[in-house]
């Protein structure tokens, strides 16, 4: 039997990895998914994206929950928190991903692949833009389910069947959309046999059971959403509404990436920044003022419109961050530099 879906209005969910601090770009993302949950008055879930077994921290978990709060985000349900949708740590929903992946299994959706142990181990994580890799030529696409029995202790992984065609959806942020996913990587992997589910599995299932009517997440998982749309079909579900928030970009033109401590939250904080004054900034910078004021997440949900957020990428300015810093360092500031 399949697990009831039961989507809620306006739920939507904060879905951080823990493999390092979060980051101006996250904290931007993660306030545009806070305010449209919270315009629409619907439920946001925190959950813990762990899988990553060789990536995730710890210690990482807490920080992000810390750095989000920091911000003047909160979630009504969550690994804090609890509430009636948990586990909120993916890692302790394996039973719950499992049973979905036998479902495709009987249905013969999925089929064993020992091809790429590369990308075997890349599965549980997120694929962000430079990790798309080419597409699957189908080497393995002969197989059955059963055929899994006769790989004895060879590794292998579950690779789902993609069918022929475009998946189309109506971008909340980006407008109608049109990828076809059997040119775009075309098979791709659900779960790694013995070590739990693919990243793509994972999500599908938690934003189902979680009643998840709508993801709010950065651009460059656009190439995952049509495959997640082919996985909510074949689990007999609802695919939630979909908005991609175009990235922020680094002075030097490429994507903030984790690697960018210096704008870490954690560093920001340590260097006693008024998370109102980030709040602004990051506040104008999804249009919904012309200066930045100093601010608190809950002062936009009213002026807020997703409709009315720039399509285009951010480019974070060096020098609001020099303004930024000149404002913060507060003498008092926890000793820490
Ligand atoms: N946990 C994923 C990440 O931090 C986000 C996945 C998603 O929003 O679908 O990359």
């Amino acid at each position: 039997m399949e697990p009831r879906q039961d989507i809620r209005a306006g739920c939507g969910r904060l879905a951080p990895s823990p493999t390092g601090g979060l980051h101006f770009g996250h904290a931007r993302t993660f306030l545009i998914a806070w305010l449209a949950s919270r315009r629409e008055r619907g439920p946001i879930a925190m959950r813990i994206e762990d899988l990553d077994a060789a990536r995730a921290r710890p210690e990482a978990t807490a920080a992000a929950l810390v750095d989000l709060a920091w911000l003047g985000l909160d979630w009504d349900e969550g690994p804090d928190v609890g509430g009636p949708r948990g586990p909120y740590v993916q890692s302790q929903r394996r039973a719950i991903h499992d049973e979905a992946l036998a479902r495709l299994k009987a249905a013969e959706l999925v089929y064993p692949c020992v091809c790429t142990r590369a990308e075997i181990e890349r599965a549980a994580s997120a694929p962000h833009a430079e990790d798309e890799g080419p597409t699957y030529p189908g080497t393995c696409a002969g197989r059955s389910a059963a055929d899994a029995e006769a790989l004895g202790d060879r590794p292998f992984a579950w690779r789902f069947r993609v069918p022929d065609g475009p998946v189309v959806w109506d971008d909340l942020v980006l407008g109608p959309r049109s990828l076809d996913p059997a040119r775009l990587g075309g098979d791709f992997l659900v779960g790694r046999n013995g070590l739990g589910p693919s990243y793509q599995l994972a999500v599908v299932v938690d934003d189902a059971l979680m009643g998840v009517d709508r993801v709010i997440r950065g651009d460059d998982l656009v190439p995952s959403t049509p495959r997640q749309i082919l996985l909510y079909r074949a689990l007999g579900w609802t695919p939630p509404r979909f908005g991609h928030v175009p990235l922020v970009l680094g002075p030097d033109g490429r994507r903030l990436a984790k690697r960018d401590g210096s704008i870490k939250l954690a560093t920001l904080r340590e260097r006693g920044l008024d998370p109102r004054r980030l709040v602004g900034l990051l506040a104008r910078s999804c249009g919904l003022a012309d200066e930045s004021i100093d601010s608190a997440p809950a002062d936009w949900i009213d002026a807020f419109d997703l409709a009315r957020l720039p399509r285009e990428p951010w480019t974070a300015d060096p020098e609001a961050w020099l303004r930024l810093g000149s404002f913060v360092v507060a003498p008092d500031a926890g000793g820490k530099s």
